[in-house]
């Protein structure tokens, strides 16, 4: 049917060349796809962007980079070569179309990009999900009740800009020292498996980080193996956005052969292993990336899901997020599953969308993909958890201010009475905000100030 408001095109998924760029002019395919060089080759800093880009981008673009690193960053730059290959993928790389390339905006964040008003909401909060706060052994976050983040570890092979886990993942940069983990990994590790055995309430663990694509398998393996022999254990997800961001190492013969075995213990007992992956943008998907899932896939686990960051400038328009949908489910197997709304961490005005305008995106993307395939747009509100976005109490939509309910306690409010009353609120960007409200806000800070001073 012609004339509708997106349309859909089969669009097969196309590896960019990577010799357009002077660093990977001389990167054989065998180098490419091996994870070794992958991983040795990332790109940690602006001389290391240099180094790829040479003189196709100015001097203006790698300062812009630079200075954000050095005054709101809150996140250092990693990014294997994989990943940085999909910015700007069909054409030599200038300045301009750097700066309004949708991976280059939160994978390698630019000062330029952040709002120059109101860069940090004034409720935004290093770990703003407070997941450390309910943390019911170190760095198992028990916050639903049937389910428990585990965070193995607090790396990644790559950095998102935007990452929720801000205050713990990654390394320090000027603006933000990170935390760090008390207990030896071992223990940790123990003390998580000891919680979950003791815990027969708990029947679902994401198994998390950071990234698992950054733990040796071996101990991944094993750590893995020991859920499965937890009875009340029943889901088990591995979150890695490396499946996307490095395939090359979801396709090594270890990490094969290692998933197999997990998958077939997993099946014997009647246990879910997925895995989920991070794509924020449809030219991220690449045939290796593809290639990658249908590997996982074939090791035998129940699914390979996705999900993605609402992100203005990115994803944040009806065809950016069908596009992308669409890509993941038709060419590479995954399947659409969340879209977080960005949560409100500092220095992440400019990524941020209210609540209002996905609400406006949830509609707009219904109805295209098949039910299963659809994702939910949902907002994390701090001491809720995940949300549908049509789901709040009440909004006000001039000072962007939505209040929200929830059915549970977490684990900080066992003995709260008043928990599943209460509401609890969720803030907009300033930014989009009618000029009343941003006056309000804008009042709100000076007569912060005039206290302060
Ligand atoms: S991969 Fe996930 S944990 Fe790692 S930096 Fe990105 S968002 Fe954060």
């Amino acid at each position: 049917m012609d004339g509708q408001p997106y349309a859909y095109a089969h669009r097969p998924l196309v590896e960019p060349d990577w010799t357009r760029l002077p660093g990977y002019r001389d990167v054989t395919p065998a180098e490419w796809e091996d994870v070794q060089w992958q991983r040795a080759h990332c790109v940690k800093n602006v001389k290391q962007l240099r180094d790829v880009y040479g003189d196709l981008l100015t001097d203006a673009f790698y300062e812009d980079v630079e200075r954000d690193q050095a005054e709101r960053a809150t996140m250092s730059i990693l990014l294997p070569p994989q990943m940085v290959n999909t910015m700007v993928p069909d054409a030599v790389p200038t300045d301009e179309a750097m700066l309004a390339d949708p991976v280059r905006r939160y994978m390698l964040p630019a000062l330029s990009d952040r709002d120059p008003d109101w860069p940090s909401h004034p409720h935004a909060e290093r770990d703003s999900l407070h997941e450390a706060e309910m943390w019911a052994v170190e760095g198992l976050t028990h916050r639903y009740p049937t389910k428990v983040l585990a965070e193995l570890l607090s790396t990644c092979p790559q950095y998102c800009g935007h990452c929720t886990r801000m205050d713990l993942v990654g390394n320090s940069t000027p603006q933000v020292a990170k935390h760090k983990f008390d207990l030896k990994p071992v223990d940790r590790l123990d003390a998580m498996i000891s919680y979950l055995q003791r815990t027969p309430g708990v029947r679902d663990v994401v198994v998390s980080g950071g990234d698992v694509a950054n733990m040796p398998w071996p101990r991944l393996e094993s750590f893995v193996a020991r859920l499965l022999e937890i009875e009340s254990v029943r889901d088990i997800r591995l979150a890695t956005k490396a499946l996307m961001g490095l395939p090359q190492h979801w396709l090594s013969d270890e990490v094969r052969a290692g998933m197999t075995r997990l998958a077939t213990v997993a099946r014997s007992r009647g246990v879910s292993i997925a895995i989920h992956t991070h794509v924020n943008a449809a030219q991220q998907l690449t045939p290796l990336v593809a290639k990658a899932a249908q590997a996982m896939l074939e090791t035998g686990i129940r699914d390979v899901r996705n999900q993605g960051v609402l992100l203005r400038g990115v994803n944040a328009t009806p065809k950016d997020l069908l596009d992308l949908c669409f890509a993941l489910q038709d060419e590479a197997g995954i399947l659409p599953y969340y879209f977080y709304m960005c949560d409100m961490i500092p220095g992440s005005e400019h990524w941020r969308v209210s609540v209002a305008e996905a609400q406006r995106l949830q509609h707009a993307i219904m109805g295209y993909l098949p039910g299963f395939a659809t994702p939910r747009i949902v907002c994390d509100v701090p001491y809720v958890g995940k949300r549908w976005v049509h789901q709040l109490d009440e909004y006000d939509e001039v000072r962007g201010i939505s209040y929200w309910t929830k059915n549970y306690r977490t684990s900080v409010e066992r003995d709260d009475a008043d928990a599943l009353t209460r509401r609890y609120a969720y803030y907009d960007p300033i930014s989009s905000l009618p000029p009343e409200g941003q006056a309000w806000w804008a009042s709100q800070r000076e007569r912060e100030g005039a206290l302060v001073s």
